[in-house]
């Protein structure tokens, strides 16, 4: 059979991609080793947010009667949100399906090996194609004292097929996935402590936004180990007995489960090497600015290509692949605005630069902060944890970046993106009118601040 374009891999990047191939007018055969939707739909954003979302409500529960409103947390069936994620799973997988067909993609289940540069072997079919895009995502990777068995050692994909509610969780690793997890399992009621072999939690993240999460998450009773290296997991009774040097000594600690939720690595094809196709020095899928490989007709996308791993970074990167692919042009893939969240309670998200990330590309900023106690709305909805700030170019008083910790932060961070992408200036945005009472006037209490005319702000 041959195909204008091949992609490999049904994740975020790659069945978006066929869409759009197919939307274009070409002939396009999508190939999937495993299950449409890829990380994302199957074990990633989408099973770990119907999680997030239980525990939100948990979380409103405990703050209810305080509205007048009185409902218990008893109820609490981890089953149930455990079914309800498969639900959520199978429905979207069918929404894929759906457009999938409607769009007319010839879909192959099997793994794509490379034969050629214009050949992709699907079990013992052979298909040719004109351009070929890969987006086979990554595998999970773990240090080899720190695999997990399943039982009382757990991947993050364990983790999202627990049946009961374990008392005591330890996640090994603070990154955004490390404190999801946290964050998710305290709310439904574990102990849960974390532990970080790098100083800060976050270690990637703004230190000062760190150390504001960190306190926020103290509070709400996660134990943090920074600084701290695990040195031993044994099986006993049931349980696992950790122990870890921190920087004040050897800890102990007793958990019924134990969470690894450390990196993941890229997974390249089978037979892309062979035909010459480049690997950087991270092993991911060597891509030039317009997403095209060193292989003439081979272009990549997502997690096996880029170390930023989102969902929505894939998708951006596969349209672009797709339409550089067929339209025969050589557009470069815009990466400087890239938003992103961590679920925690409340929701941390980001746009733009941070002020560590102005600095240290040789930008003159300042930051802007804003309590929520600027705005009414955080008050109605009980929600006054966070803040909002601005990164703001010095001179030309441009907003460069826009940080939220804060209830519906997710969703308020698209407004920073259109801001930041824009280039305006904290004088346009103060001319900006935002509905009241809502969460999103914040923007224009920052704004007015940062120019010292701070409304609701002294
Ligand atoms: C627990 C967790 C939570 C996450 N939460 C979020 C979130 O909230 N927001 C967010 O933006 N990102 C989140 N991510 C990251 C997100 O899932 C990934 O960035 C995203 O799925 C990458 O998309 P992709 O298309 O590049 O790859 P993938 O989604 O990994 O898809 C690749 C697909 O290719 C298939 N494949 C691999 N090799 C072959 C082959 N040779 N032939 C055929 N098929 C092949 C795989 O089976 C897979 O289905 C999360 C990740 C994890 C682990």
């Amino acid at each position: 059979m041959s195909y204008n374009l091949i992609v490999l891999g049904g994740g975020p990047g790659g069945y978006t991609s066929a869409l759009r191939g197919a939307a274009l007018g070409a002939k396009v055969a999508l190939v999937e080793k495993a299950e449409l939707g890829g990380l994302c739909l199957n074990k990633g954003c989408i099973p770990t947010k119907t999680y997030y979302h239980a525990s939100f409500l948990k979380e409103k529960i405990k703050k209810m009667p305080k509205w007048g409103i009185s409902i218990t947390e008893e109820g609490f069936n981890l089953e149930k949100v455990t079914e309800r994620k498969e639900l959520v799973i199978s429905t979207l997988k069918k929404g894929i399906e759906f457009l999938l067909k409607g769009r007319k993609v010839d879909v192959y289940k099997g793994e794509g090996i490379f034969l050629n540069p214009g050949q992709v072997k699907v079990g013992d079919q052979v298909l040719e194609g004109e351009n070929i895009l890969i987006a086979t995502g990554t595998y999970a990777a773990f240090p080899a004292a720190l695999t997990p068995n399943g039982e009382n050692i757990l991947s993050s994909d364990d983790m999202l097929n627990l049946r009961e509610l374990p008392a005591s969780l330890l996640v090994v690793g603070a990154g955004v996935l490390g404190l999801e997890f946290a964050s998710i399992y305290r709310s439904f009621g574990s102990e849960v402590s974390v532990v970080e072999i790098m100083p800060q939690i976050l270690p990637q993240e703004d230190p000062l936004i760190a150390e504001e999460i960190r306190k926020l998450l103290t509070r709400q009773g996660i134990k943090f180990h920074t600084g701290s290296t695990l040195m031993e997991m044994k099986a006993k009774d049931g349980k696992t007995l950790v122990e870890f040097l921190t920087p004040s000594g050897m800890e102990r600690l007793e958990v019924d489960k134990v969470l690894i939720a450390t990196g993941r690595k890229p997974l390249v094809p089978q037979g892309a090497q062979e035909i010459g196709l480049a690997l950087d020095p991270w092993g991911m899928i060597s891509i030039k600015e317009d997403l095209s490989t060193n292989i003439q007709g081979i272009y990549a996308a997502g997690d096996v290509s880029y170390k930023i791993q989102l969902a929505h970074i894939a998708t951006h990167m596969g349209l672009c692949a797709t339409e550089n692919a067929l339209l025969k042009r050589s557009k470069p893939v815009d990466l400087r605005i890239i938003p992103r969240v961590t679920y925690i309670h409340p929701p941390l998200a980001l746009t733009g630069l941070t002020l560590k990330e102005a600095t240290e590309a040789g930008i003159k900023a300042r930051t802007v902060k804003v309590l929520w106690t600027a705005v009414g709305m955080a008050l109605i909805e009980e929600s006054r944890d966070g803040f909002c700030s601005f990164t703001v170019e010095e001179g030309t008083e441009k907003i460069i970046g826009v940080q939220i910790l804060g209830h519906e932060a997710p969703n308020l961070i698209s407004e920073g993106s259109v801001i930041v992408q824009e280039g305006l200036t904290l004088h346009k945005l103060s001319e900006i009118i935002h509905p009241h009472p809502t969460l999103g006037e914040i923007y224009f209490e920052a704004a007015e601040a940062g120019r010292g005319l701070g409304l609701h702000t002294l």
